[in-house]
């Protein structure tokens, strides 16, 4: 058995390191220092908005782009000034980038060839990475032949089938339909566990990040905000951008004293320093329910609820103006109109000052 197909290869697997990278583009500095540290075979997402400089990193991994300061390095090696063909990773990009000319197993093979693995060789490691990401039966096929998702799908063996030490993706998924994206999303993660190999994921979407990675760094103007677990950015963002771009949230105004915020009537904490004043704090849809009768609360009126399968999604207008967004069990149907008294339960609060 070859290294792709075995399980989590430990010896193999390689650490990604980024110290204090800085990139400029002419006078534009996109990265000012960024600090991050891959596990060896770990699933890191690099999530953030557009122009937040995530494929810039991911190119500077790759050794697309030359640093301007700071030290990469893989399995503690500074690896900062060995060109790209040398780094030994593989990519998959957004564009399936597949040669139209070539077949399936031409294209898989490509990298192979070019290493100069004999031909027999390099054809039985093309078909068995062809085989890891369900395609063996459409070797023969032309790029045009195939649908989005399997041209990702051969993008994505061609990348695995010199068994690489790293595999770099930048945003794979995002020229896909809603539902293939959720196949190939589950598929690339299945893979990645199974071969065991260090990933690096650059994507703009929340969704995706949360669902496959082991860690997720959110980035934002070249830094990285914050690196945790998807559980950890999602119930712990450490700053209002963490908060605004993971996951779903309510601006609700509260004021904040001695680092207590009183909201509705109930006192929470509040993440990080806050000054005395007049804020905005970030709550989650299900940290919100129906007030029970004598609990402290605050009164409001329904104007949307939706059904979403498992849930129901509900907006709720209250007096300060605020929509309100909740999350609760189909059982309990509300209509626009009903009124309501909504309560929060005690957990702390990311906060931003109201601008
Ligand atoms: P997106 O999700 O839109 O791809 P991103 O977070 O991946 O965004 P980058 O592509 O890394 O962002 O770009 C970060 C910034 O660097 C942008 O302002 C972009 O215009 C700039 N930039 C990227 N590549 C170059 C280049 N080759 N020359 C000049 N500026 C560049």
């Amino acid at each position: 058995m070859t290294a792709i197909v075995s399980p989590v290869d430990t010896e193999r697997a390689t650490t990604v390191t980024l110290e204090a990278v800085v990139k400029d583009f002419g006078s534009n500095r996109v990265l000012h220092g960024l600090d991050l540290e891959v596990g060896a075979g770990e699933f890191v997402s690099l999530l953030g908005p557009s122009g937040c400089g995530k494929t810039t990193a991911l190119r500077l991994i790759a050794g697309l782009e030359q640093l301007t300061s700071g030290v990469i390095r893989m399995n503690g090696e500074d690896v900062s000034n060995i060109p790209v063909n040398r780094r030994d990773i593989g990519m998959v990009f957004q564009s399936y980038s597949l040669f139209p000319h070539l077949d399936v197993l031409q294209n898989t093979v490509f990298g192979l060839q070019m290493r100069k693995v004999a031909k027999d060789e390099a054809n039985r490691r093309a078909m068995e990475s062809l085989e890891l990401v369900g395609l063996g039966e459409f070797s023969e096929r032309f790029p045009h032949e195939l649908s989005g998702g399997q041209q990702q799908r051969v993008a994505l063996a061609r990348a695995l089938v010199t068994s690489p030490k790293v595999l770099l993706l930048d945003e794979p998924l995002s020229a896909l339909d809603a539902k293939v994206r959720v196949q190939l999303r589950d598929e690339i993660r299945r893979l990645q566990q199974q071969v065991g190999i260090t990933t690096v994921f650059v994507t703009h979407d929340q969704e995706e990040a949360l669902a496959i990675s082991d860690r997720i760094a959110v980035m934002d103007a070249g830094k990285i905000e914050q690196i945790g677990t998807p559980e950890e950015l999602y119930g712990s963002p450490s700053s209002p951008i963490v908060a605004a771009f993971v996951g779903m949230s309510s601006l609700v105004p509260t004021s904040v004293s001695a680092g207590r915020a009183v909201i509705w009537g109930v006192e929470v904490g509040v993440v990080g320093e806050a000054p005395d004043g007049d804020y905005h704090a970030f709550v989650r849809p299900e940290s919100i329910r129906l007030a029970e009768d004598g609990e402290p609360g605050v009164p409001g009126v329904v104007e949307t609820s939706t059904f979403l399968g498992s849930f129901r999604r509900s907006a709720v207008r209250i007096p300060d103006g605020s929509l309100v967004v909740i999350q609760h069990p189909t059982t309990l149907s509300l209509e626009r109109g009903d009124k309501v008294r909504l309560t929060i339960d005690n957990r702390p609060v990311v906060v931003r000052p109201i601008p």
